[in-house]
């Protein structure tokens, strides 16, 4: 089988990556001259190594502690020996994983009044597409604005710092980068309010700025029907906006799927990611309809910062919500 895969984003190449060598000749289409352009903060969770080898040479750092701050005031840290995930080179991670897949560049994907895959105006003949083109093939109401800022701000490259605000449902960030700092916010706002926090809380000479959306809704069921992965379908954290891991756990359920004749939308609906993804989506959904992160604040202040790091990072269970939230949040 031909697979047509649009987007060469960390979806779009996992699922070429992890179909590499099987019965399934897949191709990745990516619009842009290169790989790893678009915005983002590097950083990606534990866990990602059981499904993916990260070449040494695309870690920048191993992050081994959390600080969270709410309202500019710290709230929960976890530091440890334990590592908790990577701020990765995601450029050079896209390429040398694209190197192992047949990955073209250039090749803006557009589909035509019958649904064939028009690359560059010219007709694919392909079996099967998916799509993996992240926020861009999303609705602006399924996502929200998020902008950065690189400075040369010394900063622990074993460190990650999540802000969060009683006046913003959103977040903002300080991670560890190679020149310095990645400095963020994103949010339910304006992008001049968002600029206002984004200058509280940036430290550092301002090396460039760039932003784009992020998908906030958690996985959309229409899109349950094997023609998307990664944020694409949805796979991004609501309450954090990780996406990396996220959209790389869709695509592997994608290929294995696909190997095993299997319907991906309930093998989705089965996955921890899914159920995870939603509960995200859900605490964000709760704080739009009341107009208040009262809630989250309240979680933020008084539970055991362990357990929020853990839901923090995806990696909770029933009963870990149930502590965090009580039992309504189930
Ligand atoms: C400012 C910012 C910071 C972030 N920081 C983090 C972070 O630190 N950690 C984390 O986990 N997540 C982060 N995210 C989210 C993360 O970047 C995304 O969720 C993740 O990249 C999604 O991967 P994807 O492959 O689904 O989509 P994308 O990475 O968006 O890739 C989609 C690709 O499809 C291509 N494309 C689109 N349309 C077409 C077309 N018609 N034809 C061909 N190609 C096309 C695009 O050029 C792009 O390369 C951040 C997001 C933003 C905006």
């Amino acid at each position: 089988m031909r697979l047509g895969i649009v987007g060469g984003g960390p979806a779009g190449i996992s699922l070429a990556w992890f179909l590499k060598g099987t019965k399934i000749q897949a191709t990745v289409y990516e619009g842009l001259e290169d790989v790893g352009k678009k915005p983002c903060a590097w950083g990606v969770l534990k866990g990602i190594e059981s499904y993916l080898e990260l070449p040494k040479e695309a870690i920048y750092s191993e992050i081994r502690g959390f600080r969270i701050f709410l309202d500019n005031k710290l709230v929960s840290e976890v530091r440890g020996r334990e590592r908790l995930g990577y701020i990765v080179n995601k450029p050079l991670l896209l390429k040398r994983l694209g190197e192992k897949v047949e990955l073209r560049l250039n090749s803006k994907v557009v589909f035509d009044r019958e649904g064939k895959l028009k690359v560059n105006g010219k007709v694919e003949e392909v079996d099967r597409v998916v799509v993996a083109t992240g926020h861009y093939s999303l609705d602006k109401g399924a996502t929200i604005p998020a902008i950065q800022y690189i400075t040369d701000l010394p900063f622990d490259p074993e460190i990650v710092d999540m802000y969060f605000y009683s006046d913003l449902l959103g977040y903002g960030w300080i991670f560890p980068d190679p020149n310095g700092a990645k400095i963020g916010v994103g949010g339910y706002a304006e992008i001049p309010f968002l600029m206002e926090k984004l200058k509280g809380l940036t430290r550092g000479k301002i090396m460039s700025f760039h932003g784009a959306r992020v998908a906030d809704n958690g996985i959309i069921e229409d899109r349950l029907n094997g023609r998307y992965v990664g944020e694409a379908l949805g796979a991004v954290y609501a309450v954090t906006g990780e996406g990396i891991r996220p959209s790389i756990i869709t695509s592997k359920i994608m290929a294995d799927s696909l190997l095993e004749g299997k319907d991906f939308g309930k093998e989705m609906r089965r996955s921890k990611i899914y159920w995870t993804l939603k509960v995200h989506a859900d605490v964000i959904r709760r704080a739009k309809a009341s107009n208040s992160v009262k809630g989250l604040e309240r979680v933020l202040l008084k539970a055991d910062p362990k357990l929020v790091i853990k839901f923090a990072m995806g990696d909770f269970g029933k009963l870990d919500l149930i502590k965090l939230f009580g039992s309504a949040i189930i």
